[in-house]
């Protein structure tokens, strides 16, 4: 016996179920153990940031994950499993602070960075543990509690290794330069961390009067967004060929900006250069002893401002460049918190945005402001505290590419990136990436082992062990290579012996911790697998994780697979290919998944003040696991997923006609006795003498195997979930609807094709939903089968062969015609019980040997094929080409085009009124139908309904109406499906004609005639 169904699965109460059985039956360890010794499949996790719970974006990529790796072991492929978590850096850093209420860097040395570190690493402790809780009842397989953590010491020895290694080969440096800048982190952002991180904002624009020096009474007008970079000001830039004007009011500007003003002299941008003028705020200390003068620059625009552009080389990019070039001044107005150093008098302490409105009203006031007004543009914001980036002069370690640059392109050729377009993304981002920014001023993070000596030497640490070696200093009390501790150690110069040479206080780019996993975790270059031997530093007692050895890494590297979010394009992806070329010349990953953004349901981002954050716990209880994951593989990877409670109503909705099917066979097997037998999964039921239906679905679900398994080696799962949902539409409104009849009796080769197509069913899906597949497999095989596996994902991947092509395209071809037909009947006003004389189908070369059960599907007498009307295709001339071509004779043509008088000449091209003409030059219209007729069709199809309705027809309809209030009549009596009735119909001849016919449906044992339609059980 199988046990009943529920009118409609409680997805979290049956996922909590399996999740347990899971555990008690060692589902996960068994598979492991069984695939152990098989082919290899390497998948590399991206660590996820351990500063959360786990959330529903973050759910997405894992559900990918662990979708492809249950597939990969259903295939036996042996796998690590190994989860990451991503454990230092900023992210860490400022979610801590805002924890302990602490708010600038001050703040944190004043609270101790022992104590600091202390919380980082206790907040990614209880984060790692809420990720993997949540992991797990997402279904996610991982080998939990053997995890990687960024922050463990084999991991930073690693990326040590990796610097040293850069810097051995030149590409080390300490650059001076302009850099983007968060004044609340207190640290420079690097370009890979601006990407999507601009927002609109409102800023000052302004007009300021330059007053040029030997020209009295003239001036240069300048425009800015940015009132605090004019107390840094040192030049104004103009076009060398571009014409400036000056003004009656005695102001220079651009004559193309201002076309229409009087000018009362006129020279090129070349002239003014070199013209000496009074800057805004020289009598601030600050500005003391700077030259102000205008340089030339080819970068001016003319398509905003006045023509004429402020140049502060303290404060911009651009501008620092030109001070290389023409030998500027550098003034730097703000410190590290973007605050106005005290040589700027009264600006002394304020901050950027705070010194704006004072700045403007100081301009005013001495008569230097033009015009002030509002501007909105697209500026940067920091990607962690959300505060407005600015520019700033920042002395910051790099890595510089150039030479490694044409091996990142060639490694990158090598990989298969889904979507395709994301490949091209990371092609684009390879050749236009400027050198790697790898320091950050912050203190949890990796140490850059970096030690310069006076004498001018820089020693680059490599491992753990070196650095011991060169100690002069503090080794003693390094509990783990995080500051303060690591900061405590001073080393020997290798060059002069200078000892006492310190580590430079900067911490690393997070994307080197991530970046050097494919290295750290596989035990690249150890010589010796050490049990336990990856948990060390800060991650001691996090993790069970083995060291593994060279030979181990060799098996495992390249990963077969990656996936990630694409924004992870210039991250993850990049740092990890980076790293890789410049240790082992190859790309780390052999193919990649990517997936664009995740949207809430109605296209807006999710933001937790918005309050259209979806918590996972929440859509565990609400939605389930199994209908998240499905949403989550049902998505195409270019486009952006819409999350939210309304498409998982819809998936639950869809999912109820595989319920339904299911239940359908556990009732009438139930009521019949059937009993399964394992060895029909493969190659489904034998020795049973099978209906043409049953060969067809079996036909149909090795369709569906063969479909699945491309999706998934696609790497394309919403081709899975596309492929699923139409075989559960072909066995539901197909095979069950038209097998019915045969289920109310014991017809062996009915159940056992029914049984082995939604069991395979099952199989494929189960990756995608892994609770409803494993539930229903128990019911449904492992119970009643005493030789079957326990769990679906033990009983391997489906192979059934190529399926026979030629039958499905049939009985598609012949539901094509029934939809289309259901589609004629509902445009005419037709009930579908209403009989009908005849159908005409045009275009269907494979049904007709199917014409039984289209006229029992759309209850009509007689189907005739390529016969009958046809929906004529209004045809019109395409004028805008015809009509210089023909002329005159377009009346004509039209005329004949409407009156159907056309001869095709095939490619779509026809002749008309002794014409030629082409495809394009006949602009076919909608269709006209023919009255008597209702017609349907698709691009190859036409179905054509014959809609009189004579008397017999109409008595017809009558008899097929009241059997079927009959029958909703015992349901509501809540009859059992084998009751027998006595039936009492009032006295209606014409009707009571049909008695058989109607005794025979309504299972009635006798017709009475009475009163008012009534039943009693017989
Ligand atoms: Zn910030
Ligand atoms: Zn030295």
């Amino acid at each position: 016996m199988f046990r009943q169904l529920p009118p409609v699965p409680d997805h979290p109460t049956l996922e909590e179920e399996i999740l347990s059985w899971w555990e008690e039956r060692r589902i996960f360890d068994r598979l492991r153990e069984r695939n152990h010794g098989g082919p290899v499949w390497s998948f590399i996790d991206g660590p996820v940031t351990a500063n959360k719970t786990l959330g529903v974006h973050t759910a997405w990529g894992r559900t990918l994950k662990d979708v492809f790796q249950r597939y990969k072991a259903l295939r036996g492929f042996d796998q690590r499993y190994q989860n990451g978590f991503d454990c230092q850096g900023l992210w860490i850093e400022v979610g801590v602070e805002r924890e302990l209420g602490l708010n600038s860097k001050r703040d944190i040395e004043e609270y101790g960075l022992a104590e600091f570190a202390r919380k980082c690493r206790e907040k990614v402790a209880w984060s790692a543990q809420e990720l993997i809780r949540g992991s797990k009842r997402l279904g996610q397989w991982m080998d939990w509690g053997n995890d990687y953590y960024t922050f463990s010491d084999t991991n930073i020895s690693y990326i040590w290794r990796f610097l040293k290694l850069v810097h051995e080969r030149g590409w080390l440096y300490r650059g001076h330069r302009s850099t983007e800048w968060c004044p609340r982190c207190g640290t420079s952002i690097s370009a890979h961390e601006l990407v999507g991180s601009y927002e609109e904002r409102i800023d000052p624009s302004l007009f300021v009067r330059f007053p040029l020096i030997d020209r009295p009474g003239q001036s240069l007008t300048i425009w800015t967004t940015t009132p605090w970079t004019l107390p840094a000001n040192v030049a104004a830039a103009v076009h060398p060929d571009e014409e400036y004007g000056l003004q009656e009011n005695g102001e220079w500007v651009a004559v193309k900006r201002y076309p229409d003003e009087t000018y009362v002299e006129r020279r090129r941008g070349a002239d003014l250069v070199g013209w000496r003028y009074d800057g805004p705020f020289d009598h601030l200390p600050a500005a003391k002893g700077i030259a102000h003068r205008v340089i030339s620059w080819d970068e001016v625009t003319m398509d905003e401002g006045t023509g004429i552009v402020h140049i502060a080389p303290g404060c911009g990019t651009e501008d620092f460049e030109l001070s290389r070039v023409h030998d500027l001044p550098i003034v730097m107005p703000v410190d590290e918190a973007g605050r106005f150093y005290d040589r700027f008098g009264w600006l002394h302490g304020l901050s950027t945005s705070e010194s704006a409105e004072q700045i403007v009203a100081d301009l005013a006031e001495r008569g230097r402001l033009v015009a002030a007004a509002e501007y909105t543009h697209r500026y940067p914001f920091c990607w962690r505290c959300n505060t407005p980036l600015i520019f700033r002069i920042a002395d910051d370690w790099f890595i510089s590419v150039d030479d490694v640059r044409p091996r990142l392109l060639a490694a990158n050729a090598t990989v298969e990136w889904t979507p395709a377009y994301f490949g091209k993304r990371m092609d684009d981002w390879l050749r236009n990436m400027g050198d790697w920014n790898i320091s950050r001023r912050r203190y949890f993070g990796l140490p850059l082992p970096i030690y310069p000596c006076g004498c001018g030497h820089v020693t680059v640490v490599g491992s753990r062990a070196e650095l011991k070696e060169l100690a002069t200093a503090g080794m003693d009390q390094l509990v783990e290579l995080h500051r303060p501790w690591i900061d405590a150690v001073e080393i020997r110069c290798p060059a002069c012996e200078t000892e006492g040479v310190q580590r430079i206080p900067e911490i690393g780019d997070v994307w080197l911790d991530a970046g050097i996993v494919p290295f750290s975790t596989l035990g690249w270059q150890n010589p010796q697998w050490v049990e336990g031997g990856y948990g060390t530093g800060a991650a001691n007692e996090l993790t069970g994780a083995d060291l593994p050895d060279h030979e181990y890494w060799q098996s495992w590297f390249p990963a077969h697979w990656v996936s990630e979010m694409r924004e992870q394009i210039r991250l993850w992806f990049y740092s990890q290919l980076f790293m890789s070329v410049c240790l082992v010349d190859k790309a780390p990953f052999r193919s990649v998944l990517g997936y664009e953004k995740m949207l809430d349901e109605h296209g807006r981002p999710m933001h937790g003040s918005w309050g259209n954050l979806i918590p996972a716990e929440e859509a565990f209880a609400r939605m389930g696991a199994d209908v998240m994951r499905w949403q989550y593989c049902d998505q195409p990877p270019d486009r952006d997923l819409l999350f939210g409670y309304g498409p998982a109503h819809e998936i639950k909705r869809k999912l109820l006609t595989l319920w339904n099917s299911v239940g359908f066979l556990v009732r009438y097997a139930n009521i019949e006795g059937f009993r399964p037998t394992v060895s029909d999964l493969a190659p489904g039921p034998v020795g049973v003498e099978l209906r043409p239906l049953d060969r067809w679905i079996l036909e149909r679900t090795k369709k569906l195997v063969t479909d699945a398994t491309a999706a998934l080696e696609e790497q394309l799962t919403h081709r899975l979930i596309a492929a699923f949902e139409s075989f559960v539409d072909d066995l539901s409104n197909w095979y069950i609807r038209r097998s019915r009849r045969r289920f109310y009796g014991y017809d062996d080769a009915a159940f056992r094709a029914l049984w082995f197509a939604l069991v395979t069913g099952l199989r494929v899906i189960a990756p995608v939903m892994p609770f409803l597949a494993d539930h229903l497999w128990r019911n449904l095989v492992a119970d009643p089968c005493a030789e079957a596996p326990d769990s679906i994902f033990l009983a391997g991947w489906p192979e059934l062969g190529e399926p026979d092509e030629r039958l499905l395209a049939e009985i598609a071809e012949v539901r094509r015609i029934v939809e289309l037909g259901r589609e004629a009947r509902s445009t005419a006003g037709v009930k579908l019980r209403q009989p009908l004389r005849r159908v005409y189908v045009r275009g269907a070369r494979l049904a007709r040997e199917h014409a039984q059960e289209i006229a029992e599907e759309l209850r009509v007498d007689e189907v005739g094929f390529d016969q009958g009307p046809v929906a004529q295709v209004r045809l019109l001339p395409n004028l805008r080409v015809l009509g210089p071509r023909l002329g005159r004779k377009v009346p004509e043509i039209k005329a004949a085009l409407e009156r159907g008088e056309v001869e095709e000449l095939g490619g779509g091209r026809l002749r008309v009124a002794g014409e030629e003409l082409e495809a394009e030059e006949v602009i076919r219209g909608e269709r006209v139908e023919i009255s008597g007729w209702t017609i349907a069709y698709n691009e190859t199809v036409s179905v054509a309904l014959d809609t009189e309705i004579d008397a017999e027809l109409e008595l017809r309809g009558q008899v097929y109406e009241l059997i079927h209030t009959v029958n909703t009549m015992r349901k509501d009596a809540g009859l059992e499906l084998t009751d027998r009735i006595v039936l009492t119909l009032p006295d209606r001849g014409d009707v009571l004609g049909h008695k058989d016919w109607i005794k025979a449906e309504t299972l009635a044992t006798r017709i009475e005639v009475g009163e008012a339609l009534a039943i009693t059980k017989a």
